[in-house]
């Protein structure tokens, strides 16, 4: 079983055909509402593949928070341990140009105030599970007290994004440590190294019992105490790789826990994430295990 500890945002998308400026008002298009957030997506990517997930979350007592919530409980993802109240649900506020390219503002809102406090009180969702999988899109020290909250046993997966330092206490629980090429360079500072391999060694020097380096379409790395090992992307066409990440990682956590090694996982994973930017949006985006299984390559 799986739990997610993290996000839930809001994403208001609106196209425009330039962004404004200081002072500056632009019309745009039509506004789409989405669920999204990193937490909320990888439940959502799951319990789609027939994981069985529970997220652990907070969202506003507002028309946001039940728009999210519905979309978990559509997907099939336990919501008891989501928390409503305390502030307004975290939003994106994302302008699109005609290029495709995103500007973004995040208002974290109620994922700002998912506290250690709140994990402590759901400690038994904590203990219950196979796997824990997290991201930084909470308060890291909220991240922090998942980790103190392990059971022995209990698989603990972070993707750190958006990416900042992390402390020793973090890293050591980490199997595995999941970066893209810029969160690897941040969590690393200084001395990173040119390829993902040397990536790879840095990080697993930090501290985490494996890592995986994810590579958009030259798929990923993976590499433990065994040394690393290449994963290839699957090949497909790609429309749009918003999400992919959260699905890689999501689907990894969940074939961990059903007992694959790494390389299996990741395998599995990249599947996933390929299946995921050959079709619009994020949780839209997410495949049903039968739909890995009949991926399209080109
Ligand atoms: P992030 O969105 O966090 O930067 P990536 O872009 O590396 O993550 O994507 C995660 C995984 O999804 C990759 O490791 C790869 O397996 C798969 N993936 C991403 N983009 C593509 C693509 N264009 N073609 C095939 N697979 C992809």
């Amino acid at each position: 079983d799986l739990l997610v500890v993290g996000s839930a945002n809001a994403d208001l998308v609106v196209g425009v055909e330039r962004r404004p400026g200081a002072g500056e008002t632009v019309l745009g298009s039509d506004l789409a509402l989405h669920p999204g957030g990193k937490g909320a997506n990888q439940a959502v990517a799951a319990a789609r593949l027939g994981a069985r997930t529970a997220l652990l979350a907070r969202v506003g007592d507002d028309a946001h928070g039940r728009l999210l919530l519905d979309s978990q409980r559509a997907a099939g993802v336990d919501t008891s341990g989501v928390l409503v109240g305390g502030a307004p649900t975290g939003v994106a506020l994302i302008t699109v140009d005609p290029s495709g390219d995103n500007s973004i503002v995040v208002s974290p809102g109620a994922n700002g105030r998912l506290t250690p406090e709140d994990i402590r009180a759901a400690s038994a969702l904590v203990t219950a599970s196979r796997v824990v999988s997290t991201q930084l899109e909470i308060p890291l020290e909220t991240v922090a007290e998942v980790v103190r909250g392990l059971r022995p046993g209990t698989r603990f997966v972070l993707n750190p994004s958006p990416p900042q330092p992390l402390p020793a206490e973090v890293l050591a629980a980490c199997d595995p440590l999941i970066v893209n090429e810029h969160e690897a360079r941040v969590v690393l500072g200084a001395d990173a190294g040119a390829t993902p391999e040397e990536w790879a060694g840095a990080l697993l020097a930090l501290g985490p019992r494996s890592v995986v380096v994810t590579l958009g379409e030259e798929g990923a790395l993976v590499a433990d105490a065994s040394g690393p090992v290449r994963v290839p992307a699957v090949r497909v066409a790609a429309v749009d790789t918003t999400g992919a990440g959260d699905s890689f990682t999501a689907a990894l956590a969940w074939r961990l826990g059903a007992g694959e090694s790494l390389a299996e996982a990741a395998a599995y994973a990249a599947r996933v994430g390929a299946v995921a930017v050959t079709r619009q949006g994020a949780q839209a985006s997410f495949p049903t295990a039968e739909e890995v299984e009949e991926i399209d390559e080109v």
